[in-house]
């Protein structure tokens, strides 16, 4: 009796330290995991990088981990965060359609998920989604080719050729969409023409948004469809993508006086693709800025842990094929070299020594 009176007078001292303890909250607030796809890309270390920060900001711990694009690697890799007892998972998916199992293991056990910029499908346990508005993003990229080649103004026609994301990510769909719904009306007209006639993410999707990948297929179109022709614009979804399309194009001659580089477009601002755009090689990037991105998610996951109701702006567009996701969607912006310095180092993105 004395003893559970003194073990309950000690638990009772201990609650108060923790209690007004000012390491208390980081300790009560808890593990959050982030589960990233790949550091093959600059903009996931950013990601994840800028979400430990404000995390750590708002007192809770994280547990970072990357899978290197293979995807049992991610599988194991959120496994351990559940047994680790983490309260929220944040899950940028390599193939959004391969989580189902694990995530019931994590609902079964009280945790909370967030679909991070990727769509997690066929799974009902994803309680929210953060994003940017992928439609746009495509939209973009079509609208950067459109006024770099006049197309409004009626010039053509010009031949182009589509590459689209990885068919494993719901986003390049999005993306894909987004680019078709201003560059249908001019293949439809004949201001646009697709010589190889690849269209549709089935034939022009890039698994695991490959550079090598584009490469390769850019080299056979190029031998296949234009030593006569010239391929005047490449709808390119992601700056890794870019490069290696790029690259394609100057292996047979693209980028002189005579035959000057197609238009290209590209995703993420990634800092060799800005420096290709200031070499007037790739023409425009979309840039997403990811310290937004990381703050709507941690602000999602203090609320969800608060027992408040994040804020989401979209409750219609990212159904996964169980459920429609409460979405928070960011706004992308277009970057070519006209307004490089303001959206990328004004902001504090980039230092422009970084990029000059
Ligand atoms: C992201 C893009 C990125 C691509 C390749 C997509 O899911 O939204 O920002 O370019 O993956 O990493």
């Amino acid at each position: 009796m004395k003893r559970n009176f003194l073990k309950a007078s000690l638990a009772g001292v201990a609650l108060a330290i923790v209690g007004f303890s000012p390491l208390a909250s980081a300790q009560e607030k808890g593990l959050i995991a982030i589960s990233m796809p790949t550091k093959s890309s600059a903009r996931w270390i950013a990601d994840g990088a800028n979400m430990v920060k404000y995390f750590k900001d708002k007192g809770y711990k994280t547990d970072l981990q990357y899978a290197e694009d293979d995807i049992p690697n991610q599988l194991a890799q959120i496994e351990n965060m559940v047994t680790k007892g983490s309260k929220v998972l944040v899950i940028a998916a390599i193939d959004g359609t391969t989580l189902s199992d694990v995530l019931q293991k994590a609902a079964d056990k009280g945790v909370k998920v967030i679909a991070y910029d990727r769509l997690i499908k066929g799974s009902k346990n994803v309680d929210y989604y953060a994003t940017f508005d992928n439609f746009q993003v495509g939209v973009l990229q079509a609208q950067s080719i459109e006024a770099a080649l006049g197309l409004k103004s009626g010039k053509g026609p010009f031949n182009i050729e589509l590459f689209g994301g990885s068919p494993d990510d719901n986003n390049a769909f999005f993306f894909y969409n987004g680019a078709m719904s201003v560059l249908d009306p001019y293949i439809k007209s004949g201001k646009l023409v697709v010589r190889s006639k690849q269209m549709g993410m089935d034939k022009v999707g890039t698994l695991r948004w490959d550079g090598a990948v584009a490469q390769a297929r850019m080299d056979n179109l190029l031998s296949a469809f234009y030593t006569k022709d010239r391929v005047d614009a490449v709808l390119s979804p992601y700056d890794g993508l870019s490069i290696g399309i790029l690259s394609s194009l100057k292996g047979v001659g693209y980028g002189s006086a005579s035959q000057p580089m197609p238009i290209v477009s590209g995703q993420d601002a990634e800092i060799p693709s800005v420096k290709s755009i200031l070499r007037k090689e790739q023409t425009s990037t979309v840039f997403k800025d990811t310290r937004e991105l990381a703050k709507v998610t941690v602000s999602m996951v203090d609320a969800m842990l608060s027992g408040k109701t994040p804020e989401v702006n979209d409750t219609k567009t990212y159904n996964n094929g169980i459920k429609v996701v409460p979405s928070y969607l960011l706004k992308p912006v277009s970057v070519d070299a006209s307004n490089w310095k303001q959206v990328l180092v004004d902001s504090g993105y980039y230092k422009e020594s970084q990029i000059k």
